[in-house]
């Protein structure tokens, strides 16, 4: 295999070089996979988060990461959880969500998808909303039970704004930036 985006999944391995490989990433893992990818960039501690815009022909839009605004240098801004409101992260950083969509490479974000490693939070409902995004694709809700959540739940309902968890086909994927040189067998 030479594709430098190998995955672990070894009974799909396409049997030869000849033939279409059957281990390809489908949309829906590309874009997840994306989302995670660009959650790497997040100088986040505890939670990196990514996510990924996707417009109806399977194009992607918008990708962001959670992180200080532009030009807040975030040496200057605290990371922590616990505190003093001021002094904990929550007054100043940007979500994933929020950072995609002002990175939007188009005029218009609407009727889109949006794929997110955690569910969105309340006020990134409302951006979700106002931006006319339709459809909203996550891996975890892992804070289910939180107020924001419930409050997040209750504004994508009422907006009609559909959202799915995500189950990849792959449960791993690897990135071997070796793998490119590798030779075939
Ligand atoms: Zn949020």
């Amino acid at each position: 295999m030479d594709n430098p985006c190998q995955q672990n999944d070894k009974e799909n391995v396409s049997p030869d070089l000849d033939t279409k490989r059957k281990d390809y990433l489908e949309w829906r893992d590309y874009f997840m996979s994306v989302a995670f990818l660009s959650a790497q960039r997040s100088k986040d501690p505890s939670t990196q988060v990514g996510a990924c815009i996707v417009n109806d022909e399977n194009k992607i839009v918008g990708i962001g990461y959670n992180g200080m605004p532009n030009h807040c240098s975030d040496d200057d801004l605290p990371w922590a959880r616990k505190g003093n409101w001021l002094d904990t992260k929550y007054p100043y950083v940007c979500h994933a969500e929020m950072n995609a969509i002002m990175n939007k490479n188009c005029s218009s974000v609407s009727g889109c998808t949006i794929y997110v490693a955690l569910f969105p939070c309340n006020e990134c409902a409302k951006l979700i909303i106002q931006s006319g995004i339709k459809k909203v694709i996550y891996m975890s809700d892992k804070h289910k039970e939180n107020d924001c959540m419930i409050a997040s739940r209750k504004l994508l309902d009422l907006a009609h704004v559909e959202y799915t968890q995500h189950i990849p086909k792959h449960r791993k994927i690897v990135i071997d930036f070796d793998n490119i040189n590798a030779r075939h067998k």
